[in-house]
């Protein structure tokens, strides 16, 4: 497979908390959550190093058995994570740096796929593209984000940051429970919890090209609505992942307050993988 990647940090933000990778046959997307000012973690490191971190333990156990299962490889880079931070940090605080993890891998005649969390796999198998996410996360966050985004206060006033601190809080009692939603932090039960599946690259339904995504590049179809799924793999296509941010930054500076589009955040971290299974058949 080809891949086109890219991954830019929010303008005006020093460190991208999203984090991509592609190796030969294996590709991932991780999105670090953010951490509100006045917010505890229990943790010196923070969200940037915690990606970097996870996609590099997963890298390299990759390298070292490519057959392994994906659950595995993610169970064992959150427990390698956790020895890194050194006994320094509490593992066990609600806030411990978390992320989102989404893989995908080539093996032969089919691909597999890991989803955890909201960083969304879009699939074209020709007819139909689908979208390939965690709904509890969604199902889990739906209400209190209703309630703080009203669309009420401008993003950057300190209504808006309190509602954000808000809601951190009430994510955090949430995180990596049983009937909340599951997330890559310290505990690598999370990794079992993951959505996976195999798609085969031959046949009618075919994997014909797939992106994996993080919300600040999926926002352009869920929020923005800039195009639909398979508008959003062409434009991927033809002029690749810095476009499609490119699109996204313009969209978010039209609504810079966010009182059209609620959100948490004027501008994201966003992150956007390209694999392509068939090329055109060159004359
Ligand atoms: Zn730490």
């Amino acid at each position: 497979m080809e891949v086109r990647l890219a991954s830019q940090a929010a303008p005006g933000r020093a460190a991208n908390e999203d984090y991509g990778f592609a190796l030969p046959g294996f590709v991932g997307v991780l999105d670090g959550v953010s951490v509100p000012a006045g917010l505890s973690t229990g943790c010196v490191h923070g969200p940037a190093w915690y990606v970097r971190r996870l996609a590099t333990h997963l890298a390299h156990a990759y390298a070292r058995n490519t057959d392994a299962a994906l659950t595995d490889l993610l169970a064992n880079a959150i427990e390698l994570v956790n020895n890194d931070h050194g006994g320094q940090c509490d593992l066990s605080h609600p806030g411990t740096p978390a992320s989102t993890v989404s893989l995908l891998r080539q093996t032969g005649e089919r691909i597999d796929y890991l989803v955890l969390c909201d960083s969304p796999l879009v699939v074209d198998q020709g007819e139909k593209v689908t979208v390939l996410t965690d709904a509890r996360f969604e199902a889990a966050v739906a209400e209190m984000r209703a309630e703080a985004l009203t669309g009420q206060s401008a993003i950057g006033s300190a209504d808006h940051a309190e509602r954000l601190l808000q809601v951190a809080i009430k994510r955090q009692e949430r995180t990596n429970q049983p009937d909340g939603y599951w997330i890559s932090a310290a505990n690598p039960q999370a990794a079992h919890e993951a959505i996976i599946g195999s798609l085969a690259l031959r046949g009618d339904e075919r994997v014909r090209r797939a992106a994996l995504l993080t919300d600040g590049a999926s926002c352009a179809v869920e929020d923005f609505e800039l195009f639909d799924w398979r508008g959003l793999l062409d434009l991927l296509t033809t002029d690749g992942p810095d476009t499609l941010i490119s699109r996204v930054r313009q969209a978010e500076l039209s609504d810079r307050d966010g009182y059209a589009r609620p959100r948490y955040k004027r501008h994201d971290d966003a992150t956007a993988a390209l694999c392509l299974f068939e090329r055109e058949p060159q004359p």
